[in-house]
């Protein structure tokens, strides 16, 4: 069932998806100023209320969905089929995601669900600036007061709501403010877990992926991957939906392929088979999730793909 995606291509037009990793450890970076969301409460309570887009309602992209430990310390806190990730920590947790706007309060009563305090949330990331992933990161810094951690080149996205191209221009969603940029191979270190920052740009300009070790069942040492996506999900190619697009595609398909890792997260369930390894999970596999080959698989269908496209459109503008 792995790549095989069982969403209708035009569903995928608005997903998104792209990966990266080696772990090199560097010392932690120095405590960014946390500031207050740039949204106002008017805007962050409107956002949560107001009515799905056509196609987060028709995607599921805000069904609920009981949280669960995915192995280790690391917590699927997402919906039915949008990834959101917790991966906790003795002194306080990450937050990976933010899903759309409508999406916090799911994702916040998901933490409490598993016995956490989103107070306790510490950092909060952000795989890219879509408004699938970055929709609710506003009203999530302003529940947790964590330190909003991004990539340079996804930054301004963040922090004006809004995409400037592709499928999901005018998809407004409340804008947050970066406490901190992250570069690639920098790391966040909180009570002995370090995350390492691989940027994997091309399906937005600062796509950032995340890797960690893990301590699996009796102690096994893992890697985990959470990948951006690099899907082109409706994207135009040619032209360029943004200067250095297609060159930033294959260069982190390239990146990706140096990277190793045996617990592949995706930010969009069909991605990475998250129905059908949770209903493992449930059954007794603990190692459900683990698998040293997903990573690669997919980096290579995402390829093969995105080469298919650009073909296709390059053609088209023949
Ligand atoms: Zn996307």
């Amino acid at each position: 069932m792995r790549l095989s995606f069982t969403a209708p291509a035009a569903l995928l037009l608005a997903a998104c998806a792209a990966p990266a990793a080696d772990l090199g450890l560097e010392a932690p970076l120095p405590a960014a100023v946390v500031q207050p969301p740039l949204a106002s409460d008017a805007e962050i309570d409107a956002s949560i209320t107001a009515p799905l887009e056509p196609t987060a309602a028709s995607m599921e992209w805000n069904a609920p969905s009981a949280p669960f430990k995915v192995i280790g310390n690391i917590h699927y806190v997402g919906s039915k089929t949008v990834g959101a990730y917790l991966v906790t920590t003795p002194d306080g947790h990450f937050l990976v995601d933010g899903i759309v706007p409508q999406s916090a309060p799911l994702i916040l009563e998901n933490i409490r669900a598993l016995g956490f305090d989103p107070a306790d949330v510490k950092y909060l990331l952000n795989s890219h600036a879509h408004i699938d992933h970055a929709g609710g990161l506003a009203a999530l810094k302003r529940a947790t007061g964590a330190i909003m951690v991004a990539s340079a080149a996804d930054t301004p996205i963040l922090e004006a709501g809004d995409v400037f191209y592709g499928p999901s221009k005018g998809m407004k969603f409340p804008p947050v403010r970066v406490d901190q940029i992250i570069d690639d191979g920098e790391t966040l270190s909180l009570g002995g877990v370090i995350l390492t920052a691989h940027l994997t740009p091309g399906h937005t300009p600062g796509c950032t992926s995340w890797s960690l070790p893990v301590a699996g069942v009796d102690g096994a040492a893992h890697t985990a991957f959470l990948h951006c996506s690099s899907t082109v999900a409706g994207q135009r190619l040619v032209p360029e939906s943004y200067p250095g697009m297609i060159d930033s595609y294959r260069a982190t398909f390239e990146k990706v392929r140096t990277l190793e890792a045996d617990i592949f997260l995706a930010n969009h369930d069909n991605f990475f088979g998250l129905a059908e390894k949770r209903a493992r999970l449930a059954a007794g596999d603990a190692n459900a999730f683990v698998d040293a080959e997903e990573l690669q698989a997919f980096n290579t269908a995402m390829e093969a793909a995105f080469e298919t496209q650009l073909a296709m459109e390059e053609d088209m503008a023949r």
